[in-house]
């Protein structure tokens, strides 16, 4: 596989060098640029609106069984090449190898998921006495734009193409800026698998520009965003001008609720990687740490002691575990943060620095963190963990709903009835009980408040794509 081959774009069924401007790409363990990358100039994204418009009608009428062996053929192509495309992943976006291959899988499980579950997709019919039917179908929603970011470039791209695909329409993305090699290979993939031209485009660009231009244009039925609150209200209000379906999938907060009755070495052996996987770049990420006062000290202690042996550094290395930040503008957010928690009174129990080259940031132990500090009320999106005790449940579920995000939350407890109380009182789109397995290509994901509309995964996932019709025969 060449990089440079996959550094452009993908338009009509052609790879194009592009005729705009271009811009670096940085490898963030060392800062360094490693290759260009074309964006897109408004004739080019014209050019893919036109191409994904006039593919639509022959991509809807294609046989579910037809659309759903290019779909497998793709994941076995991205099977077959996960170690090279996961070279790139952890080059462009710097999580640890290992992490970025399974990654990679993950996305060929979405594409195998999808060209399943489209094919259970039916309608029902509505019989009257006066004998006439009703007949409720699903159809696709039509050319779909996607806009998915660079902590999971490869998963979150193939969560969206691979439901609205297997729906039957036909997509343009626009992947984040930091990894386009990586996901210029994911099209790759859908190409030479026999992807029709126009069904699947990649187009790079200024995001501001990019999201304007298709979003604005007829041609596109729905929007589907991953990314931060603020860029998703935004989209929001400019896909409501042409009244198009959205799913946002935005920012969250998770609160982990730690009860005194859990087997604290064996939570704590289950948190502490979790907390640092990916650098803490991750949407579900545990990160406010409530913790009931019997066993706070001990497991303020015990998770300090098992940060410290976190190994970060080059995600190429066998024994990294835990990368540098995807870019230079999340350092000073993290430092910010960090000193702000401090001010306010915060303990920092490990970590607390940004590294000298790359973009590296420690992993951060904060307790005692008042709710005050800034970091308990913005995403933190970075290895940062933040504690604080609770004495009772009931104070507990109160500091878990008390942000207006609700995406992911978790509790650790051996106590069944209190599992199913938080399990049900705890506002937000996904719920983990003594796990953080809680994304998978059958289950829903998505969030509640400000973290997002709709879901993806799951049949909800590919209902995401579809609109519903109604026939009625007399
Ligand atoms: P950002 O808000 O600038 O960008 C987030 C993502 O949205 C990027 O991939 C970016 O390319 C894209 N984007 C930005 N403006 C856009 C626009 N006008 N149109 C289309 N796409 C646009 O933030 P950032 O500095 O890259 O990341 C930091 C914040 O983003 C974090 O604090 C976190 O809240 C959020 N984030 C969330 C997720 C997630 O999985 N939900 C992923 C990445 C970032």
């Amino acid at each position: 596989m060449s990089y440079e081959a996959e550094l452009k774009l993908f338009i009509d069924g052609a790879w194009r060098q592009g005729e705009g401007d271009r811009a670096p790409v940085i490898n963030p363990a060392t800062g360094q640029a490693i290759a260009e990358v074309p964006l897109a100039s408004a004739a080019e994204l014209d050019e893919a609106l036109e191409a994904a418009n006039r593919a639509w009608p022959a991509w809807r009428a294609t046989d579910v069984e037809a659309r759903g062996a290019i779909l497998h053929k793709a994941a076995a192509l991205l099977r077959e090449r996960a170690q090279d495309i996961g070279m790139l992943l952890t080059q462009e976006q710097g999580k640890p190898l290992p992490e970025a291959v399974g990654e990679v899988h993950g996305a060929a499980q979405m594409f195998d998921y999808y060209a399943e579950e489209a094919k259970r997709q039916g309608g029902r019919v509505l019989v009257r006495p006066t004998g006439q039917r009703s007949i409720v179908i699903p159809q696709p929603v039509g050319p779909t734009a996607t806009f998915t970011p660079w902590n999971f470039p490869i998963y979150l791209l193939a969560k969206k193409v691979a439901a609205a695909l297997a729906a039957g329409c036909t997509v343009i993305s626009k992947p984040p800026e930091e990894t386009p090699g990586c996901t210029g290979a994911m099209a790759r993939a859908l190409d030479d698998a026999g992807i029709p031209k126009g069904v699947f485009q990649l187009v790079h660009g200024v995001p501001d520009t990019v999201s304007r231009h298709i979003i604005g244009s007829p041609v596109i039925r729905k929007i589907s965003f991953t990314g931060s609150t603020a860029v998703g209200k935004h989209l929001m209000k400019l896909a409501a001008d042409g009244m198009k379906r959205i799913t946002m999938e935005l920012g969250g907060h998770a609160p982990v609720l730690v009860f005194d009755d859990c087997d604290l070495d064996k939570t704590l052996d289950m948190i502490v990687p979790q907390k640092f996987r990916n650098a803490g770049q991750v949407c579900v990420s545990p990160t406010r740490f409530y913790v009931q006062e019997g066993i706070y000290d001990a497991f303020a202690k015990g998770f300090a002691e098992r940060t410290a042996k976190v190994k970060i550094g080059n995600g190429l290395e066998a024994e990294t575990r835990m990368g540098p930040l995807a870019n230079q503008r999340r350092l000073p957010a993290i430092a910010g943060l960090v000193e702000d928690a401090r001010a306010k009174g915060a303990r920092v129990l490990a970590g607390g620095e940004a590294g000298d080259a790359g973009f590296f940031f420690q992993p951060t132990v904060l307790a005692d963190v008042p709710n005050e500090a800034q970091a308990m009320n913005v995403e933190p999106f970075g290895p940062l963990a933040l504690m604080r005790s609770f004495k009772s449940e009931d104070e507990a579920l109160h500091e878990a709903n008390r942000l207006p995000f609700g995406l992911a939350a978790f509790v650790f407890t051996e106590n069944g009835r209190r599992a199913n109380r938080l399990g049900d009182g705890i506002e937000s789109g996904m719920v983990g009980i003594n796990t953080f397995a809680i994304s998978s290509a059958d289950a829903p994901f998505g969030g509640v408040k400000e973290s997002g509309s709709g879901s993806e995964g799951g049949v909800e996932g590919l209902q995401s794509y579809q609109v519903t019709k109604a026939i009625h025969q007399a």
